[in-house]
């Protein structure tokens, strides 16, 4: 296998003799066969062909095999989303009465998708600490539960996930690891290589990098033995009315999970990427390698920075020695920890306000991830609404501000972040 550099630019996409050296965007809806008897068999799932782009057309495909292969899958699906990424790679595998065990770290959005609109479709959920005791995830356990969820950084916290401890516990218990790994990106971690099953990405993030495109993706590693656990998944194991009766894991073998994503929940919920979008993807992830890596090395830059200014009371980004996500990091992130960090400041929410205001450089944005750098301060942006005890609750420090470092020069990252400070410190520090 060719180094992972090399196949961020060519994977996915391989054009023969004569045709398009880029790769073109399919902007149809629809494709055109000759015969009925052609078409018929592309609806019984005899043939694999497109005739529909609402369940797949050829430059999202590209893509997604693009995705795939950096991941080390056997299959994936571009979505609209990563909300819709997430949503997929759940409902795949889960109907009313179930039960879903997830981390409490993972992304606000990710929370809210599962711990209230699935919930709503009866879905139901236990949220556990990620750093709980094999034994104490283990009991979280029932006997309708169908996936553990968690992610590699998370989402603001950047705590790294022991994705090996796990992949052990959910496999134990008969179900697949989920794991989002929108902040790692496969250039820094493959989480198929540490056993978990299923990959999410919003591709909103690093993947297309210049902030342009939101999107999804989710990746299959083929490896869950779902005809082992077959009671536990009858939507894989057992015949599927809709398609006269075939069944996943028979007609599609490694492949089932990922097929039924694309030919049930693409064909029935339509949470489907688009062509165009599909393609500035594409020009991301040619770049992605060198983009993450100088993210990485920036960010520990500024946080090392960060961390021994007088003004600020912590930092978390796991590549900082003595962080408490440092030795997870140090095996499953050894080639940078990506650009997203969180910091808290001494002086107080109306300090806070003065620092984000004096900013120049850097931008106040809900968006993290992408080439400019960027900050939010959730308990005066996204969670406003709630108060200090409220957002502790939520698992957000009210001091917490996120910083997600760009492709600037580092020195001017700093330049900016030192005036800000300084502006913000005319009012006198909190004891
Ligand atoms: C942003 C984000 C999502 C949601 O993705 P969208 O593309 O905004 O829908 C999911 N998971 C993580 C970790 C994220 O950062």
């Amino acid at each position: 296998m060719k180094s992972i550099d090399t196949r961020c630019v060519h994977a996915g996409y391989h054009p023969g003799k004569g045709e398009p050296r880029q790769l073109p965007i399919v902007q149809s809806t629809t494709f055109k066969y000759d015969t009925s008897e052609q078409m018929a068999r592309l609806f019984d799932l005899e043939d694999s062909g497109y005739f529909y782009t609402r369940l797949q057309n050829p430059t999202s495909d590209s893509v997604a095999a693009q995705i795939c292969d950096l991941e080390g899958g056997v299959g994936a699906v571009l979505t609209s989303s990563g909300q819709a990424a997430n949503l997929m790679a759940c409902l795949n595998i889960c109907r009313a009465g179930d039960h879903i065990i997830a981390a409490n770290n993972i992304y606000g959005g990710t929370f809210n998708l599962l711990g209230t609109t699935l919930k709503q479709f009866g879905i139901d959920i236990t949220f556990i600490d990620p750093h709980a005791g094999e034994d104490e995830i283990r009991a979280a356990f029932r006997p309708g539960t169908k996936l553990l969820f968690g992610e590699t950084l998370s989402n603001p916290g950047v705590e790294v996930l022991d994705l090996e401890k796990w992949a052990r516990i959910a496999h134990e218990c008969g179900v697949p690891l989920v794991i989002d790994n929108t902040f790692a990106t496969p250039v820094l971690c493959r989480p198929f290589e540490w056993g978990a099953d299923i990959v999410t990405h919003s591709t909103t993030k690093y993947i297309d990098g210049q902030g342009v495109s939101v999107g999804g993706a989710v990746v299959d590693s083929g490896n869950f033995p779902w005809d082992r656990h077959a009671d536990k998944f009858p939507g894989l194991t057992t015949p599927d009315e809709s398609y006269h009766g075939l069944t996943y894991t028979k007609k599609f073998g490694k492949a089932a999970y990922i097929t039924k994503v694309v030919t049930h929940l693409m064909r029935d919920l339509g949470c489907t990427q688009s062509p165009q979008n599909a393609f500035y993807l594409h020009l991301g992830l040619q770049t992605l390698h060198l983009r993450i890596r100088r993210h990485s090395e920036s960010a520990l830059k500024v946080a090392t920075w960060l961390k021994n200014r007088p003004e600020v009371a912590w930092v978390h980004y796991p590549g900082l020695e003595g962080d408490r996500s440092h030795e997870l990091a140090a095996k499953y992130l050894p080639d940078g920890c990506s650009g997203v960090m969180c910091l808290g400041l001494k002086g107080g929410r109306a300090y806070d306000e003065r620092f984000l205001d004096a900013l120049r450089l850097i931008t106040i944005e809900t968006h993290v991830a992408d080439c400019h750098t960027c900050v939010l301060h959730p308990a005066s942006h996204t969670h406003r609404q709630l108060t200090d005890e409220q957002l502790r609750a939520a698992g957000i420090a009210p001091d917490l501000i996120r910083l997600s470092i760009g492709l600037e020069a580092p020195e001017d990252i700093i330049e900016d972040l030192e005036q800000a400070l300084g502006k913000a410190s005319e009012i006198p520090l909190l004891p």
